[in-house]
């Protein structure tokens, strides 16, 4: 299913050495999403990554929710999570996972770590652990609590599961060295009291593993071989090992970072995110100009072209800027081998050809697919009263050739040739319509080609053209993200299309000749209102864009 990675990444590398050490075990990955958010592009990279590698050395990856934060986590991204993941193809091995099923196994590790004098309740506030915690340039300061007997920490721990202490006034560290030039090995929190219903485990806690402590555990628990997380995780390792070696557990998980997915003019991240959803930039998770997978699907990108860049992307340790293009140039490929031809008017102006009577109307076949014959064809009507582009036509021109003008002559695509005589305007001096003539063709003469529909076998529809987000490349640089929001982010139009494209949800995609490619908006769409989103433009660098 999946597309095999042509490149051999270091993380494969890593494998091969792996079961040439470990003949019997079996690979296994995990996917570890926080349900605090829609999944966005950078986690397809990661799905990407984790399923490829149980395909490829035929092992298992497991689905894990880190739900260890009851405040933000919510059973709804749960579910959009895991159809999000089915939607690109992926299906996790098992039943899913969550790391609050793990709750009591972990809670007895942090017991295991007392009793061994490696962690200890600090009454510090949380402000003075900060401090306490020093800066890359000054080392930590222990705490006053850090020396409490076994006892004494034990006491404080139960009390702490019992709820009998606020939440901030207490929390469980684990006792290394608050010397560390790493700072998360300064006494890391390992519990903290939250009293938010869990959505699994509801109130049976009101204490919380951090995901440092819960995550490496989780791994170990499920016999997870490669942990493999974005780059900002790499001082964490120290934690995630530390903790591995202290703990009675059979299984040694090893984690391994790679870079994380930066694309131009997208922010990647569910907390900024859900930032814009909150200052009410964007509606809702799924708006088709954001990068989480449901806007993505949105939009028209599909999950083939998704997985496509994902295979492209490889496995690296450096971070960069993944140029947009190369997003839009896989959705691209695949929409000009799959998608329908047809003609749509997005700006209209209305023409009339004099020469022929009122009600003439004429069919002509044209096929679905230039190139693709098996796609079928369909039966277009050419008649009397006809839309074109409005900026098909202008009145002066001084280059002929590239539009219709007074006394110049164009092709309509699959159909006649015309040549324009005389306009009416409106009172506000816009031009109201452009009466034409057919024309015999002249052999000898090249004619610019322009797309048309027949007035009466249109149907009017709404087209929603998409820009970038943000008008910078770099948006998740900007402190200030939101002074950076495009405000024509979205333009809304209002055209034509045949009436022949009715409303369906399977066949929703069409290259509109000239204008790009184009999906019905599946949420907003009636069958009497049909909503276009534009995919993509037909070539890089449209006019539309900034
Ligand atoms: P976000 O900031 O969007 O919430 P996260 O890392 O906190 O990102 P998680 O839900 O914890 O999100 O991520 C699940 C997995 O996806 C993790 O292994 C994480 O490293 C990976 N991941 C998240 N964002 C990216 C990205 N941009 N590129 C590659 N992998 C990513
Ligand atoms: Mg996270």
């Amino acid at each position: 299913m999946i597309i095999s990675n042509k490149k051999t990444s270091f993380i494969h590398k890593i494998i091969d050495n792996f079961i040439i050490r470990n003949t019997k075990k079996k690979i296994c990955t995990r996917f570890p999403p926080d349900p605090n958010g829609y999944l966005h592009i950078g986690h397809a990279k990661s799905l990407f990554i984790n399923f490829e590698i149980s395909e490829k050395y035929n092992g298992q990856c497991n689905l894990r929710f880190d739900d260890t934060n009851p405040d933000n986590n919510h059973q709804k991204y749960i579910s959009v999570i895991q159809k999000d993941i089915k939607w690109l193809g992926f299906r996790w091995t098992k039943k899913t996972k969550y790391a609050s099923m793990y709750f009591q196994k972990i809670y007895e590790f942090a017991i295991e770590l007392i009793k061994k004098k490696l962690a200890y309740v600090d009454k510090l506030k949380k402000n003075d652990i900060r401090k306490y915690r020093g800066t890359l340039n000054t080392p930590g300061i222990n705490s006053p609590y850090r020396n409490q007997t076994i006892e004494e920490n034990m006491l404080l721990f139960q009390n702490m599961k019992l709820g009998n202490f606020p939440e901030g006034q207490v929390c469980l560290r684990a006792k290394i060295d608050m010397q560390s030039p790493c700072i998360i090995m300064r006494d890391p929190i390992l519990y903290r009291i939250k009293f938010s219903k869990h959505h699994r485990t509801k109130n049976q806690w009101c204490i919380y593993p951090t995901y440092d402590f819960a995550h490496c555990i989780s791994d170990a628990i499920e016999g997870i071989t490669h942990s493999l997380c974005t780059l900002e995780f790499q001082d964490n390792k120290q934690l995630y090992n530390w903790i591995m070696k202290n703990i009675t557990i059979h299984h040694q998980p090893k984690q391994y970072e790679y870079a994380r997915l930066n694309i131009e003019y997208f922010v990647l991240s569910k907390r900024k995110l859900n930032t814009l959803i909150q200052k009410k930039i964007i509606k809702q998770w799924n708006d088709p100009r954001l990068p989480t997978l449901s806007g993505l699907k949105r939009r028209g990108y599909t999950a083939s072209a998704i997985r496509n860049f994902c295979n492209n992307l490889g496995i690296t340790k450096k971070n960069n800027l993944v140029e947009i293009s190369s997003l839009e140039s896989c959705i691209r490929k695949e929409l000009n081998l799959t998608a329908c031809r047809t003609m749509a008017i997005i700006e209209p102006i209305e023409i009339i050809i004099c020469n022929i009577p009122i009600n003439y109307q004429q069919e002509i076949k044209i096929f679905n697919h230039p190139n693709n014959h098996d796609m079928g064809e369909k039966n277009i009507i050419f008649s009397k009263e006809l839309y074109i582009e409005k900026e098909d036509f202008q009145e002066n021109i001084k280059k002929r050739y590239q539009k219709l003008t007074l006394g110049q002559t164009v092709k309509l695509k699959y159909s006649y040739i015309i040549t324009a005589h005389s306009i009416k305007k409106n009172k506000d001096n816009s031009i109201n319509k452009i009466f034409c003539t057919i024309h015999i063709k002249n052999k000898n003469q090249k004619y610019k080609i322009i797309h048309w529909l027949s007035k009466k076998h249109a149907q009017r529809s709404e087209f929603r053209i998409y820009n970038h987000l943000f008008t910078t490349k770099n948006p998740s640089s900007k402190k200030n993200l939101l002074s950076y929001i495009n405000n024509k982010s979205l333009i809304k139009k209002y055209g034509f299309i045949n009436k022949y494209i009715v409303y369906n949800s399977k066949k929703n995609t069409y290259q509109f000749e000239r204008q790009g490619y184009f999906i019905i908006d599946n949420i907003l769409s009636t069958k009497k209102n049909i909503i276009f989103n534009q995919i993509i433009s037909l070539k890089q660098n449209w006019k539309n864009k900034i």
